[in-house]
């Protein structure tokens, strides 16, 4: 059995604790390797080689550092197909789904090239008589992400390029179900020249984490992964005094007007609810549908939900793969049995799908709920895999309502023909990422990715402006110069004036 360790000082290191957890292949539902929980030792190297390396990796020139961003994009371009199987193997979503994951994670190093252009200060001339001010944006450290399983490359590639870039050092403790990626991605980094102990990863679970919470070396926590996870990361590692940034979960509507273009608002709703089994923060898992366009829609849905094609994540024809475990399928399908138990209308069933020479994967398929209630725990709670709910609305305003009124406010979208309403949608809607036409509103990594309310927890969303902005601190100088050398040479002795 392979057993993946962790990446310290630019090398790989075996595991030495005797704790492991299993990794799965889900298309198969049999465990394929073993990841080593990071003992304390462990922990403790990737800290003081993070803490060594940092004074002058911070005094690099920022030129230098993009330098070895330029190099890393080039490394990740030519290693796309080889990363995009290491995140089908272990996450189980279909390979071209995991190549664009690997290419959005890719465009947060070509936003970090430009780092020479971001970390540029502001100047003030005589802010007083021959005084002036500039300010810096200095590094803040090493820092730390922890990230969830379902873009094993992609949301830590949100996090260290742009981190590193600005002169920090970086662990980073990927989940613990989807190990092998991140990994190969510090190999490619260290290959791009990056110096020994700037970038290095710790693998694990709760443990590790919460040794990164509390260790007062680290300078800033980045968190993506679940709400009640990102509350418990945001509130200790702020007791701990650091800068936080951790985003949660997510439920997604999206808004059928009845003059939306019911062909387009189908193909979308059907990519952004069941595209990556629904693991996404970003997927929609709850459709409004206002007006008389609900009965053409649930039909029009139900008809493409059933002629989805589903198989390994490796089958060039699969357009859906597996869930990522088999605790998640269970949950998965524990939420469809909650819908039929609270008499939302069951359209497609994906519970009990079998598929021939996979029989222990972790598949459900495409399943669709019509007649769906705000307050139904359908409609509370995320529930992260292949189901879409449809709830039928008389109103733009309800339609609206009901996503302000959610404890959710990631994504949310609008399929509309009218400007005014898709305008008005956009200033009313109290959510983070707001798509007008898109299914998916995933800001491009020179924007912002970030939800509002319990989707997120510190100020700071991530990439961007943003993330440049959380990576680093102000420090601004006033300076003044008295007149010296300039006023000439002096021969006599010099006394006190
Ligand atoms: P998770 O919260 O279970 O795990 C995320 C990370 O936290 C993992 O590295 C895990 O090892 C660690 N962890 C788990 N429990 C912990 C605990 N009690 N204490 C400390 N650390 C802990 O999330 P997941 O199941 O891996 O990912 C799915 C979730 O992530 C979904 O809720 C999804 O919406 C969310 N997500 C959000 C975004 C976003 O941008 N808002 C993006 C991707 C995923």
């Amino acid at each position: 059995m392979k057993t993946l360790g962790h990446f310290i000082n630019n090398r790989r290191v075996d595991g030495a604790g005797t704790r492991r957890l299993p990794v799965y292949d889900p298309a198969i539902g049999a465990q394929a390797a073993e990841v080593a929980v990071a003992t304390p030792a462990e922990i403790e190297s990737a800290i003081a080689s993070a803490r060594a390396a940092f004074p002058a990796w911070a005094a690099t020139p920022p030129l230098r550092r993009a330098r070895v961003m330029f190099k890393f994009k080039e490394l990740i371009e030519r290693h796309k197909d080889e990363l995009a199987r290491l995140i089908t193997s272990e996450h189980g979503k279909v390979l071209s789904d995991a190549g664009g994951e690997v290419t959005r994670g890719m465009e947060v190093v070509e936003f970090a090239c430009g780092i020479p252009d971001l970390l540029k200060g502001e100047y003030s001339r005589n802010v007083g008589t021959n005084v002036d001010s500039y300010t810096i944006r200095a590094p803040l450290g090493v820092v730390a992400g922890i990230t969830p399983f379902n873009f094993p490359a992609m949301v830590p590639l949100w996090m260290f390029p742009v981190a590193i870039a600005c002169g920090n050092c970086f662990i980073l403790k990927v989940s613990e179900k989807v190990p092998s990626t991140a990994l190969r991605l510090a190999e490619l980094l260290a290959e791009a020249g990056l110096p020994e102990g700037v970038f290095n990863v710790v693998n694990g679970d709760r443990a590790v984490v919460d040794a990164l919470l509390t260790d007062p070396r680290i300078a800033a926590i980045s968190f993506v992964g679940s709400t009640p996870v990102a509350e418990h990361i945001f509130t200790t590692a702020s007791a701990h005094g650091k800068r936080v940034q951790a985003l949660g979960g997510a439920k997604n509507h999206l808004v059928v007007m009845p003059d939306a273009d019911l062909d387009q608002a189908v193909d979308a709703l059907v990519g952004a609810a069941y595209g990556s089994a629904g693991e996404r923060c970003m997927a929609i898992s709850v459709a409004v549908a206002v007006g008389d366009i609900a009965d053409p829609l649930i039909e029009q849905l139900a008809k493409r939900a059933r002629a989805l094609k589903i198989g390994p994540g490796t089958d060039s024809e699969a357009e859906m793969g597996p869930l990522v475990s088999r605790e998640h399928k269970a949950r998965v399908e524990s939420y469809i049995e909650a819908g039929i138990a609270e008499r939302a209308k069951l359209v497609v069933d994906g519970r009990g799908l079998k598929l021939q020479g996979h029989e222990g994967g972790y598949f459900v398929g495409p399943t669709l709920f019509d007649h769906v209630r705000p307050g139904m725990k359908i409609h509370r709670e995320e529930i992260f895999g292949p189901v879409l709910s449809v709830v039928r609305e008389t109103s733009f305003d309800t339609a609206v309502r009901i996503i302000n009124e959610h404890e959710f406010g990631n994504g949310t979208s609008i399929f509309t023909r009218d400007g005014d309403a898709a305008r008005s949608f956009a200033d009313a809607i109290e959510v983070g990422m707001v798509g007008i036409n898109v299914p998916i509103p995933v800001p491009m990594a020179f924007h912002s990715f970030g939800g509002w309310k319990r989707s997120i927890f510190g100020d700071h969303g991530v990439h961007g402006r943003e993330g440049v902005h959380f990576y680093t601190k102000l420090k601004t100088m006033t300076s003044r110069w008295p007149t010296g050398i300039r006023a000439g040479a002096e021969f006599a002795m010099p006394t006190m004036r």
